[in-house]
């Protein structure tokens, strides 16, 4: 039996943050979807969900959807901080622009949701933060500087907040997937696929499945059936901690 909890969730129109929605909802939690993309509004609609739009490379936005949560729901019990973007280019040539795009993203928002959502969280005594980091938070590949920068910094924000959380009831824990079957990982085969001129599925099985033991993408589901155990009762020990969903690829 899961106790109904109230949960915000970010990045959710499609992929991971989707699949959390959907899980979240079937186990009778109340979840927020915060999206920029519109799309998320349906998405949210059709798992029972309540949405929120907000671009959360923007601060005050940030702090905007977890009032939003409050406002509703009348607390805020489990943040997922989900929401991320790609962009690949060799450092000598990486933007300045996208860099400061995916680390306001990628590690600002997850700090400023987590800052916003901690009262709520200490006056029940329980919280629950689940940071969707990745693979590229234990290891890093070329090209990816400022993913591979936000989500090992996501890693450093996590262990903080369990050291800030212990007494309070507030545990917080990062995931480490490899490569899962999303939209964001659809475009990475189809211009890895350009870049190389190779079939999208070599691609799949030479490059995005080259360290894995386990040959295949990972379901967003799977990810989902983490967070929510993360995200329960029966986790109230675990705290601090990448849990690597990786096929295998931290192994070797
Ligand atoms: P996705 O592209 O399907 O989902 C990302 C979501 O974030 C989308 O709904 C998008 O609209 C939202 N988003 C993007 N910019 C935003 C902004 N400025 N404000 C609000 N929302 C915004 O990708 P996904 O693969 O499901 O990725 C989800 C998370 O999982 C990301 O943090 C990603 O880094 C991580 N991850 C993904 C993989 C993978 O292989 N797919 C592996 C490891 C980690």
């Amino acid at each position: 039996i899961v106790t109904p909890r109230v949960a915000l969730v970010t990045g959710t129109s499609s992929g991971i943050g989707e699949a959390v929605v959907r899980h979240f909802c079937s186990l009778g939690h109340q979840v927020l979807a915060v999206d920029f993309n519109p799309a998320g509004q349906e998405v949210a609609e059709q798992a029972g969900a309540a949405f929120f739009q907000a671009d959360l490379t923007d601060g005050e936005a940030c702090k905007a959807a977890v009032s939003e949560a409050v406002k509703r729901f009348g607390r805020v019990d489990i943040l997922v901080n989900n929401a991320g973007i790609q962009h690949v280019s060799p450092i000598e040539a990486f933007p300045e622009a996208k860099w400061r795009q995916i680390i306001d993203l990628m590690l600002t928002a997850p700090f400023l949701l987590t800052q916003a959502a901690w009262p709520s969280m200490r006056e029940n005594g329980w919280g629950r933060i689940v940071n969707i980091a990745s693979v590229h938070a234990q290891v890093a590949s070329p090209g990816k500087s400022a993913y591979i920068s936000a989500k090992h910094g996501m890693i450093g924000l996590t262990k903080t907040a369990a050291l800030e959380g212990g007494a309070q009831g507030i545990t917080a824990n990062a995931i480490c997937p490899a490569y899962v079957k999303t939209p964001l990982v659809d475009n990475q085969i189809a211009d890895q696929a350009r870049l190389h001129g190779m079939q999208e599925q070599e691609v799949i099985e030479q490059i995005m499945l080259k360290n894995a033991a386990v040959k295949r993408l990972i379901e967003p589901a799977e990810v989902a059936e983490l967070v929510a155990y993360l995200a329960s009762d029966a986790a109230g020990a675990v705290t601090g901690a990448s849990w690597n969903i990786d096929l295998g690829w931290t192994a070797q």
